[in-house]
């Protein structure tokens, strides 16, 4: 599997494969009980979820504050802290069972300064002690982007950036600008590509913070999904 990565411009040494490896096993062992993924053969497990997750490695600052919203199985914070050990991580999961494997993930990889927070992004959002406190915060496969916009932005320091890992998100860039703009961000990068093997579309969005969020978002009670920016 190194030889997949190393094809797609990633070098990883045999102790991080090794890291992905028992990942790869924790994640099968706990998938029965907590339904954290339906992709389960090694292949697609090593495209679609670790390679997907790290091909974004180089947007993140050196020793940058990051944090992730609706982490689920872990995607892309744990494979981008098995890849990039300089990073302070802080996941947010809503469902209680999946913080439950994230914590049992980061004891057994050894992963130091990573931490796990049970709940919403909206109500971490509004908490002094989160709030513009990030250089940077990434999320996969959470909401459309104006919604994920009003969940993520508020946590980012002003000159930080959203690292949003998406599908074919055409529509939905065109469908965000406006969130974009009312949260204080600007798109400052958009690259499509294809992923190995199943040639599946992505999407790296960077959206970088040039002002400060209003205090007035994230709006909470369901409104950045049920009436999006
Ligand atoms: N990021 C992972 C991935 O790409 O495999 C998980 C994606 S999963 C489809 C979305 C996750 O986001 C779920 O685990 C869900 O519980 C969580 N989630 C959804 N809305 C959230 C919110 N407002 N705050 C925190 N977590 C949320």
């Amino acid at each position: 599997m190194k030889d997949l990565f190393f094809k797609n411009g990633i070098s990883i040494t045999d102790e991080q494969l090794e890291k992905f490896e028992n990942y790869r096993k924790i994640l099968l062992f706990y998938n029965g009980k907590f339904n954290i993924t339906t992709i389960t053969e090694k292949q697609d497990v090593y495209v679609k979820h670790f390679l997907d997750s790290v091909l974004c490695k180089d947007l993140f600052v050196d020793n940058s504050k990051v944090i992730e919203i609706g982490s689920g199985g872990g995607f892309p914070s744990i494979p981008l802290k098995i890849v990039r050990d300089d990073l302070n991580l802080t996941l947010v999961e809503s469902t209680g069972k999946k913080c439950i494997f994230l914590k049992e993930v980061i004891k057994e990889l050894n992963l130091n300064n990573v931490e796990v927070l049970n709940g919403r992004a909206e109500d971490f959002g509004k908490d002094k002690k989160y709030r513009e406190k990030f250089d940077h915060v990434t999320a996969r496969a959470v909401a459309r982007l104006n919604t994920l916009c009003e969940y993520c932005m508020p946590f980012i320091k002003v000159g930080g950036s959203f690292i949003a890992l998406k599908g074919n998100a055409e529509e939905e860039i065109k469908e965000a600008q406006n969130a974009v703009n009312v949260l204080g961000g600007k798109y400052s990068l958009i690259k499509e590509y294809n992923l190995p093997l199943e040639e599946a579309k992505r999407t790296l969005i960077k959206i970088e913070k040039i002002k400060s969020t209003p205090q007035l978002y994230p709006r909470g009670n369901g409104k950045e999904r049920k009436q999006p920016l």
